[in-house]
């Protein structure tokens, strides 16, 4: 007798597991509060920065979160200027697109 398998999962279990992760934008927090149209998603930290308007401020949070997350042991202080123009230059872009397309006014996301 072959015993049947269950993970005995609520349907908000299943709904969760079924849901993607969601990102900050801004930060890749999976700490998402925040959802600027048209589909832009931000973390409380991230949103705040968002709603004050500080751009620079903005670029500077990704930039640091690009360092530790992406660039983990790799030293930004030892990569040539080329290289840290590109990584700044992308950031400003995709910055770039939020500030042009995101219509004023933020939504909670549900969670
Ligand atoms: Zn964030």
């Amino acid at each position: 007798m072959v015993k049947k398998f269950s993970l005995d999962l609520t349907m908000q279990d299943v709904v969760a597991l079924l849901t993607p992760l969601k990102y900050c934008d801004f930060c890749s927090s999976t700490a998402v509060r925040w959802r600027y149209a048209p589909g832009w998603l931000a973390c409380d930290e991230c949103s705040a920065i968002i709603e004050t308007e500080d751009k620079i401020g903005l670029f500077t949070k990704t930039l640091e979160t690009f360092k530790e997350k992406v660039l983990g042991g790799k030293n930004w202080a030892s990569m040539d200027t080329t290289e840290r123009k590109e990584i700044a230059t992308g950031i400003e872009y995709v910055h770039g697109h939020f500030w042009n397309e995101a219509v004023s006014g933020r939504q909670e996301v549900k969670a």
